[in-house]
């Protein structure tokens, strides 16, 4: 068989998903990985647990693509030990120039760049933490109101320098507006991040996290349990910004990707 048939195989689901698979850097591959006549499967990517939901008597796999995914390399996972090939499709993000007044927020200076490298661990630790818990398929409702961007993914340049992609998506909305919690899930971090400003990571299970930054006001604390529509906090205009909104990141398996992919239509 070609691999392109394998690879077919592998990805086209039976059951009715509404989890769009999305094989693109910063997007989702949704596979099919067995009947629910057996134990839930146990898929990684690398070395790190990938969640797994179950939908009409199937198990499928949610597998978030790193936005430096190549697409002639592909990704591969296990599932239950065996190797598996997904196929990565290339996606040209486009480029975003921005002018930020705050220099320090382009260029940190030594004692901001210490505080940076210690948030950066708090933050990686919220992002790829692993509640082995039943999980559903993933999907998400809007945490605010207001026009989307479709930011997720831009190759960025503050003042003309070259900076890291935009992991999430950008909300507008006025200052003070509640975001509210888009699926149930435990806040595992809470702070006033250099970047990010005031910051809300909530944990909905087997490694799906959200993120919400940039707040004016956070209404909860972390070890509290949340259920969709509860208040996180409110719309503001902290950290490495240029006006309020609120910058809402998704990830699976501690990799970001698309939030677009995950709020129902
Ligand atoms: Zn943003």
């Amino acid at each position: 068989m070609s691999r392109l048939a394998l690879l077919l195989l592998f990805v086209a689901p039976a059951a009715a998903l509404s989890l769009e698979h999305a094989p693109r850097p910063g997007g989702i591959a949704v596979i099919d990985v067995g009947d629910t006549g057996s134990e839930r499967p146990a898929v990684y990517l690398d070395d790190r647990r990938v969640l797994v939901f179950e939908k009409d008597g199937r198990y499928f796999a949610a597998v978030g693509l790193p936005l430096d995914a190549e697409p002639d390399a592909g990704v591969s996972v296990t599932v239950n030990g065996e190797s598996r090939e997904l196929e990565v499709v290339a996606h040209a993000y486009r480029e975003q120039r921005l002018t930020v007044k705050n220099r320090e927020h382009v260029s940190p200076g030594e004692e901001a760049l210490k505080r940076i490298g210690r948030e950066r661990k708090e933050i990686d630790a919220a992002l790829n933490g692993f509640r082995d818990i039943e999980v559903s398929e993933p999907a998400l409702t809007a945490p605010v109101e207001g026009r989307r961007s479709s930011s997720f993914g831009l190759r960025r340049f503050f003042n003309d320098q070259p900076r890291s992609p935009h992991k999430g998506m950008d909300i507008a909305a006025v200052e003070g507006t509640p975001i509210e919690a888009p699926a149930d899930g435990v806040i595992v971090a809470t702070g006033d991040y250099f970047f990010n400003g005031n910051t809300v990571i909530v944990d909905h299970g087997q490694g799906f996290v959200t993120m919400y930054c940039h707040l004016s006001v956070i209404d909860v604390a972390v070890g509290e349990s949340v259920r969709r529509g509860d208040v996180l906090g409110q719309v503001g205009a902290t950290g490495r910004v240029t006006g309020p909104h609120l910058h809402f990141g998704t990830y699976l398996t501690g990799t970001a990707v698309d939030p677009a992919l995950l709020l129902a239509q």
